[in-house]
């Protein structure tokens, strides 16, 4: 058993799929991870899900402040009695509490949610953000329009950030170990190079259309009630969603919107 793996038997954790606990034991790739983003001393740190701290001991030695939400009681426990003041501690499920401020966000993110951590992250206004999430869904995160993981989520992230895949982590690293390997990613926020009139609408167009990702434009429009009366001048009516990029939605959205 590794330290890992006594470190949470003294604690009582037994390791739950359901809250994607599968701790990394390689302070190498934690110390790429946090070099990775970047993090100056003026910065406010925000960690989702510190585990046992392998992320977080490494953290409280570059940023100015370090907040962590840790839903596990026991773990919160554990973070508190290592760190005491040096962070602060939110206990609770991060999906439910409201994020602090923060200017980088640092995570080895539980699997379970990683999407709506990712998607509630654009909702705030930060510098950068460094993740581990399993492969695949790394590879979707930077998927191009026509690849076979393009999605909802590739055209998401990158109308909010710049979006890049940093190394891969062997499932070898963590314990529990986990059935697939990991990514490591960077978000850079930055605006899109294209406009939206109606954000709010685009990114229901974006839902929409991906729900449907192997039906025309037109049958996904208009099955959302989406489609007006006059389709005069509606660009890519007889495209699939998974060819287009987020300008082209954009595109259509702003017609759509002028047309409401
Ligand atoms: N940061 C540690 C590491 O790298 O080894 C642990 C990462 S482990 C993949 C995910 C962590 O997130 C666990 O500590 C787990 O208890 C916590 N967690 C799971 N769901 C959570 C939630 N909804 N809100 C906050 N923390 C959560």
């Amino acid at each position: 058993m590794s330290g890992t793996g006594r470190a949470l038997r003294e604690m009582g954790v037994r390791p739950k799929k359901s809250r994607g606990q599968n701790f990394l034991i390689d302070g190498r790739v934690a110390d790429r991870h946090v070099e990775y983003a970047r993090i100056s001393r003026d910065d406010v740190v925000l960690e989702v899900g510190p585990g046992l701290g392998i992320l977080t001991e490494r953290l409280v030695e570059r940023a100015r402040k370090v907040i962590v939400i840790e839903l596990d009681p026991k773990l919160a426990d554990h973070i508190e009695d290592a760190f005491g003041d040096r962070v602060e501690l939110i206990r609770g499920d991060a999906l439910a509490v409201p994020f602090p401020h923060f200017d980088r966000f640092v995570s080895n993110l539980p699997y379970s949610i990683s999407t709506p951590i990712i998607f509630k992250l654009f909702e705030h206004e930060f510098q950068g953000a460094v993740i581990m999430v399993q492969k695949e869904f790394g590879k979707r995160m930077v998927a191009k329009p026509g690849e076979l993981d393009y999605s909802r989520l590739s055209v998401t992230v990158a109308h909010h950030a710049e979006c890049q895949l940093l190394e891969q982590v062997p499932a070898s690293q963590f314990e529990p170990r986990p059935r697939v390997d990991s990514v490591l990613v960077s978000l850079d926020p930055r605006p899109p190079a294209y406009s939206v009139v109606d954000e709010r609408l685009f990114l229901r167009v974006v839902n929409v259309l991906f729900q449907t990702r192997r039906k025309k434009i037109r049958t996904s429009l208009r099955n959302a009630s989406l489609l007006p009366d006059e389709q005069k001048g509606l660009p890519h009516l007889d495209e699939r969603v998974e060819r287009l990029s987020g300008a082209e939605i954009a595109e259509l959205a702003n017609i759509l919107a002028a047309r409401r």
